[in-house]
C-alpha cells in the first residue's frame, strides 16, 4: 500500500479517536452535574426535616404567647375579685378564670404533643445530615475521578493531535485538502475497503479497470459514487491475482 494511503487510513482513525475523546471532555460538566443530581433525594429529606422542625418551634412559640394572654387575662380578674360587690361577679369572674386555667391545660397538652414530635424531627434531621454527609462525600469522589479521567484524556488528545499534524504535514496538498474535505463531507468516514468489487459503504460496483487500479492500493481512487478513498485488501483465502470476468454494469470512477 502506497505511504500515502496508509497515512489517510492512520489520519482517519486518529481523527475518530480524536472525536471520541473530545466528546468525552465536552460532556464533562454535564456529567458532572448528572452525579450532583444523585444528592437531590437527600437534600430534600434533611429540607424537609429543617422545615418540620422550624414549623414546630413556630406553634410551640404560638402557643406559648395564648398561655401568657390567658395568664394575665387570669391574674386581671384575680386583681377585679377583691373589688366585686355581688355573689354573682364574683362567681362569674371565678368561672371566667376558671375556663382560662381549663384553656391552658389544653394548650400544654398539645405543646406536649409538639414536644414529643421534635424528638423525631431532630432525630430525623441528625439521620439526614449524617446521609448528606455520607453521599457528599461520595459525589465528591465520583466528581474527582470523573475530572481526574477528563485530565487523563486531555493527555491522550494532545498526543493524538501532535501526530495527526504531523501526518498532515507529510500529505501532499491535494490530499490534504481531499481528506478535510471529505471527512467533512462524510462525517469522518472518509476512507472505503472494497470487497467483491464493490464500494463496502455505498455498494456501488466499480468498473474492471477501476477495481484493478484500486486493488494496486497504489495511489488514491475515489468512488464515484460517495468519493470516499477506496483502498483494498486481499481476503486472506483469495490469491494475489484480480478477480476475473468483471461484470460490465458499473459507473465511472474518479481519479485524483
Ligand atoms: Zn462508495
Amino acid at each position: 500500500m502506497s505511504p500515502e494511503l496508509k497515512t489517510i487510513i492512520r489520519l482517519q482513525d486518529l481523527d475518530q479517536q480524536i472525536a471520541q475523546l473530545s466528546g468525552w471532555i465536552q460532556a464533562l460538566p454535564r456529567h458532572l452535574a448528572e452525579i450532583e443530581k444523585q444528592l437531590e433525594d437527600i437534600r430534600r429529606d434533611h429540607h424537609e426535616a429543617q422545615e418540620r422542625i422550624a414549623a414546630n418551634q413556630k406553634q410551640r412559640k404560638q402557643h406559648d404567647l395564648e398561655i401568657q394572654a390567658i395568664e394575665q387575662k387570669n391574674s386581671k380578674y384575680n386583681n377585679q375579685l377583691l373589688d366585686v360587690k355581688t355573689n354573682t361577679e364574683y362567681r362569674a369572674f371565678l368561672n371566667e378564670i376558671e375556663f382560662g386555667k381549663a384553656a391552658i391545660r389544653k394548650i400544654e397538652d398539645q405543646i406536649l404533643q409538639l414536644m414529643i414530635d421534635m424528638e423525631g424531627h431532630e432525630k430525623r434531621l441528625k439521620e439526614t445530615e449524617a446521609e448528606l454527609k455520607r453521599q457528599r462525600q461520595q459525589v465528591a469522589a465520583e466528581q474527582q475521578e470523573a475530572e481526574q479521567s477528563s485530565r487523563k484524556k486531555q493527555t491522550e488528545l494532545e498526543v493524538l493531535m501532535e501526530e495527526r499534524k504531523s501526518l498532515i504535514a507529510g500529505l501532499s496538498g491535494t490530499a490534504q485538502d481531499l481528506y478535510e474535505r471529505l471527512a467533512k463531507l462524510r462525517n469522518g468516514e472518509v476512507m472505503a475497503l472494497v470487497r467483491d468489487q464493490t464500494c463496502t459503504v455505498c455498494h456501488v460496483m466499480l468498473r474492471p479497470q477501476t477495481f484493478n487500479e484500486v486493488m494496486r492500493n497504489a495511489e488514491i481512487i475515489q468512488c464515484s459514487n460517495c468519493q470516499r478513498i477506496l483502498y483494498w485488501i486481499p481476503p486472506p483465502e483469495a490469491n494475489s491475482s484480480p478477480a476475473s470476468a468483471p461484470v460490465e454494469n458499473t459507473v465511472d470512477q474518479t481519479k485524483v
